[in-house]
């Protein structure tokens, strides 16, 4: 029953944009969007579930809720960020990932307005959630759920970016050519304000930044160091910074993760990724096998309804 409810959605009315690249938040957008194609077999058990949430162009109509965990879920009651607000605007809109729970849309309008305080003038977002959340065909192993979402390390400039530019123009990479350090040329007092506008929220249970960034963080933070466990060195991140938020309270459905290692992670912490294995590592002699893509069995099951619904 619910297959051929699968085959019916996926043939018709799933329409969104296919953009067949990497989607890291440099790569460029596209103004003509195209549809993706009906799958031909939507129903097999085999079909990656990134196929089927990646064709839903509209969020579930039910009760928000994140279910599953940020790398293996789904979101149900999404709200939209608005494209434009005083203080953020939405990069990349070809994608149509500008969903997601509403605590988190509620977060990033509050941050954008922090931030405009400390000195940071607006965000730009990229990725947050598909409307439904779930896998994506492109990029990103986690926004799944709903409580993911990247920025731009690049300023908002002082007016409204055309269509165009929210497609085309690139986020800004703070990292030095030697990756070991931020690039003092493009790196400011300001870059520091909006990551240590958005981790100390509550609700903020961790900031993903390149490993270099972490290291001009820990150097030129100042006063109260506490903020500074949540943000965490991450592969990439180096145009962008990653906020994730906790769990909402009582959605037993979302399953949190571990919480970080106490310390600031600073010094000794980040030596790892500075190491030249990390920095220049040597191609693998036999390439490692691709992950098998996630299923609709791998998520929960509560993540079909999702699917589904009208
Ligand atoms: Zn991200």
């Amino acid at each position: 029953m619910a297959a051929s409810i699968l085959s019916r959605l996926t043939a018709c009315s799933m329409l969104v944009v296919a953009s067949a690249m990497p989607a890291p938040a440099q790569d460029r957008g596209t103004l003509d969007p195209k549809p993706l194609p009906p799958l031909a077999h939507p129903d097999a058990p085999s079909t990656p579930a990134k196929e089927l949430f990646g064709r839903r162009a509209q969020p579930a109509p039910m009760a928000a809720r994140a279910i599953g965990f940020y790398a293996k879920g789904c979101l149900a009651g999404a709200r939209a960020l608005p494209i434009n607000g005083a203080t953020w605007q939405v990069m990349r809109l070809s994608r149509n990932r500008n969903w997601g729970h509403p605590a988190l849309i509620g977060l990033l309008e509050h941050l954008s307005v922090k931030a405009a305080k400390v000195g940071w003038p607006g965000l730009l977002v990229g990725d947050i959630s598909q409307p439904r959340g779930g896998p994506m065909l492109t990029g990103h192993a986690s926004h799944q759920v709903g409580l993911d979402a990247d920025v731009w390390l690049t300023p908002m400039p002082n007016r409204e970016l055309t269509r165009a530019e929210r497609e085309h123009m690139s986020a800004t990479d703070v990292v030095a050519s030697h990756k070991r350090d931020v690039d003092p040329s493009v790196w400011t007092p300001a870059h520091l304000a909006v990551i240590k506008a958005a981790a100390t929220e509550p609700q903020v249970e961790r900031v993903f930044v390149n490993a270099a960034i972490k290291k001009a963080i820990c150097r030129e933070a100042t006063g109260d160091r506490r903020w500074l466990e949540k943000v965490r060195p991450m592969w990439g991140h180096n145009y962008h910074f990653h906020v994730r938020i906790s769990c909402p309270p009582g959605e037993t459905s979302c399953k949190p993760q571990d919480p970080t290692p106490e310390g600031d992670g600073c010094g000794a912490a980040l030596d790892w990724w500075f190491s030249d294995a990390v920095l220049h590592p040597k191609p693998p002699k036999t390439p490692p096998k691709p992950r098998p893509p996630l299923t609709m069995a791998d998520l929960p099951p509560a993540c079909r309804d999702v699917l589904l619904a009208p």
